[in-house]
């Protein structure tokens, strides 16, 4: 052991946290810590028993972040050997797309990174001070292991406020471009690097836009469409697909995506989705396909109860819409809103609208964003495949 090395005690309920497999560490499980922000510390708990070496940061409610159980050094090396694994388990699963994550921070053993691919370019969301402080050899093994034009920081997260760091996008190697078209199955977009939502698209959404393309028939409705995530996969099988979105920006960007795809059947409406969605099932519409994917209604657990209103409102109109044997695809990106939650609220409002929906499948995150047993919170993302049998 390192004598000088900086170490962090922990009471009885943060070791029971560590042990169970969850890593993180909140400040009030903390007894007593020597380092500084951006340390590696040395884990006990108040008999002495080493627990592991975690990422440090005072400022942060998550004080400390467990990077590894075995009395290893987190050194240069140890932070090519993560990018090396989460790279092969990228590539054992054949993803059909160019732009996909390469490194899911915990789920690949290093708390606070991410690493996202944009065809050439790399997008790194650094949300730990220690990662940060250590951007000097993670730069160096990304270039070496994946031979990018050019790796961007985009550093404008809220965690990163909570974290106590600064905001930022810049360039840490060769050049990045504001945009750059990528492939995912047989759509191709335009990702815009730079300024775009996330690291500049629903990554994790992927497998399910390649779903919804599966399913979408007939008339079909996209709201919440942003980028035309999943319009352009639905606008493949469907007759029509009609994009709903608030912003003008966004519909511009799925505009421009349906011209690169030569896609002559996607119309575009800007309009709040909750009016959208009241003034069609008023007007008796009906659709074969319906896609919802909102914004997190649930961003904190004080906000579930009007979260779960706003679920069951959408999707209530939603299933109104659906013509008999329609297809609704509904996700939620809500830690908070749990897959448990989720299913009563969709069993109230298939309810409330007479209908009987027969589940087609439960999905969740692609296969690159994968959850951890141990820590709930790596499982946010739901979609659900019900078909309206009468
Ligand atoms: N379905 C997209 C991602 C959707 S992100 C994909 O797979 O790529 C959520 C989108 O909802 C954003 O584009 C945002 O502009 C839009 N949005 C948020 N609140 C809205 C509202 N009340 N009405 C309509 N759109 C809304």
């Amino acid at each position: 052991m390192n004598r000088s090395e900086p170490k962090a005690l922990l009471k009885s309920r943060g070791a029971a946290r560590v042990r169970s497999g969850h890593p993180w560490v909140y400040r009030s499980d903390v007894a007593d810590a020597d380092g500084e922000a951006g340390d590696v510390v040395r884990l006990t708990d108040r008999s002495g028993n080493f627990l592991g070496r975690a990422f440090y940061n005072p400022r942060s409610e998550i004080s400390l972040r467990l990077a590894a159980r075995d009395d290893e050094p987190i050194d240069e090396d140890w932070f090519r050997r993560k990018l090396e694994d989460a790279l092969s388990y990228r590539t054992s699963l054949k993803i059909d797309a160019d732009a996909y994550r390469v490194l899911h921070a915990e789920a690949d053993g290093v708390p606070g990174l991410v690493v996202d691919r944009y065809a050439d370019y790399l997008i790194l969301q650094v949300g730990s001070a220690a990662v940060e402080r250590r951007l000097g050899w993670v730069i160096p093994a990304l270039e070496d292991l994946l031979v990018p034009a050019g790796i961007l920081l985009r550093a404008d997260s809220l965690s990163r406020k909570r974290e106590g760091l600064d905001t930022e996008v810049r360039t840490l190697s060769g050049e990045v471009p504001e945009s750059v078209v990528v492939r995912e199955g047989p759509v191709r977009y335009t990702a815009r690097l730079w300024t775009g939502q996330k690291t500049g698209s629903f990554l994790d959404q992927r497998e399910n836009h390649l779903a919804a393309g599966r399913y979408a028939g007939g008339r079909t409705l996209d709201v919440f469409s942003y980028a035309g995530g999943f319009a352009l996969h639905a606008a493949l099988g469907a007759e029509s697909v009609e994009a709903v979105d608030s912003s003008g920006a966004a519909l511009d960007a799925a505009r421009a995506n349906a011209e690169l795809n030569r896609l002559t059947n996607v119309a575009f409406t800007r309009k709040n989705a909750f009016d959208a969605l009241r003034e069609k099932s008023d007007a008796g519409e009906a659709y074969e396909t319906v896609i919802l994917d909102p914004p997190a209604f649930a961003k904190a657990k004080r906000d579930l109860p009007a979260a779960i209103r706003a679920y069951k409102e959408i999707n209530l109109r939603a299933i109104k819409l659906l013509a008999s044997g329609g297809t609704l695809v509904t996700c939620s990106c809500s830690y908070h809103f749990s897959r448990e939650l989720m299913h009563d609220t969709l069993r109230s409002a298939a309810a409330d609208a007479g209908a009987l929906m027969r589940v087609r499948e439960w999905r969740g995150q692609a296969a690159d964003h994968p959850e951890v047993l141990s820590i709930p919170e790596t499982s946010y993302l739901k979609c659900a495949v019900l078909e309206r049998t009468f």
